[in-house]
């Protein structure tokens, strides 16, 4: 079923999406759970514009939204929203590559990593694009917030642009390691590791230590997918899930849309990375979480899946990734 009809059948209890700026409330979304991953709220919370967001979100069927942040004022500024609205906000705090020339205090990022709603170290990452000149300070930052992340078991929100390359070498060390951390075997213990084709088989001790090495949580996640199929494909060789935002919808998209529509179903997420991006057809407007919706419906349409169905499949994608139990 095409999104376009999986979502008129959204029971009717949906605010129509065309009907997001026009102020007002409309029921809540039973048909759709969305998890928007990737949203930057500091701005709204700049303009005193994020009840009003956050209830336009919830109207569209919003459940949950990742609040991220980037730089030390902006990574406050999400913490104490998200402990603001515990109901509809977890938070992400890190590093971007924008601030390698800030020094960012990493003593205050270890303190606000420690609240309770913390659940990703992001965003960071490399770009390139604007200017390669930064390329070894982005570098270090972002090794130094992959080792932040690790010491803490947090997966990672990555950002890559022209930088595909370091990103992946960068991450494959980082997700060797994350799989290690959640490896709890004792190496002085019992029946580990001797499964040679000459040694007695292995313990049920091990066995039951061995499943856990072979399923740790996802190390992360790239934000913003905007590249081919064999960088997502390095990506899911690493563990990584791969997150899509409002850019699937463009007109020129048609090779992205491809690329998502290989996606294995248990890897895909999706954000609005609001304030930028707004999803077609909305262009011009400003993007705020409201919009995953349309993302979703997007990913479904390229994948020839119901809407809803591709909105529940990412939730629990989201859940798994965040290490997050809660439902809504
Ligand atoms: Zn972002």
């Amino acid at each position: 079923m095409r999104s376009g009809s999986a979502s008129r059948r959204c029971f009717g209890l949906c605010l129509p999406i065309t009907g997001l700026n026009e102020g007002g409330r409309g029921g809540y979304c039973a048909g759709m759970r969305l998890f928007d991953t990737h949203a930057h709220l500091d701005g709204f919370a700049a303009e005193g514009t994020v009840e009003a967001v956050l209830a336009r979100a919830q109207a569209a069927g919003v459940a949950r939204i990742c609040a991220v942040g980037s730089s030390e004022a902006s990574n406050e500024c999400v913490v104490r929203l998200a402990q603001a609205h515990p109901d509809i906000l977890l938070a992400a705090v890190g590093y971007d590559r924008d601030q390698v020339e800030k020094r960012p205090r990493l003593d205050r990022l270890a303190a606000l990593a420690q609240e309770p709603c913390v659940v990703a170290v992001g965003e960071i990452g490399l770009d390139y694009y604007y200017s390669t000149e930064t390329a070894p300070a982005q570098r270090t930052l972002f090794s130094k917030m992959l080792a932040f992340a690790l010491e803490r078991q947090r997966p990672v929100i990555v950002h890559s642009r022209e930088a595909d390359d370091d990103t992946i070498a960068m991450l494959k060390e980082f997700s060797i390691a994350w799989k290690k951390s959640f490896h709890t075997v004792e190496k002085s213990g019992p029946g580990f590791p001797q499964h040679g084709k000459n040694q007695p088989p292995v313990s049920t001790a091990w066995k039951k230590v061995f499943h856990g090495v072979e399923h740790p949580p996802p190390p992360g996640i790239l934000h913003c997918f905007t590249g081919n199929a064999a960088f997502a494909d390095q990506l899911l060789d690493l563990g990584l899930m791969i997150s899509f935002s409002g850019i699937v919808s463009f007109n020129n998209a048609g090779p992205l849309r491809e690329v998502a529509q290989e996606i294995p179903e248990d890897r895909l997420l999706i954000e609005t990375d609001c304030p930028y991006l707004t999803p077609a057809p909305f262009r011009g407007k400003v993007n705020e979480p409201a919009y995953v919706r349309r993302v979703a419906e997007v990913l479904a349409e390229a994948r020839g899946v119901e809407a809803t169905a591709l909105a529940e499949a990412t939730f629990a994608n989201a859940q798994r990734v965040f290490q997050w139990e809660g439902n809504r």
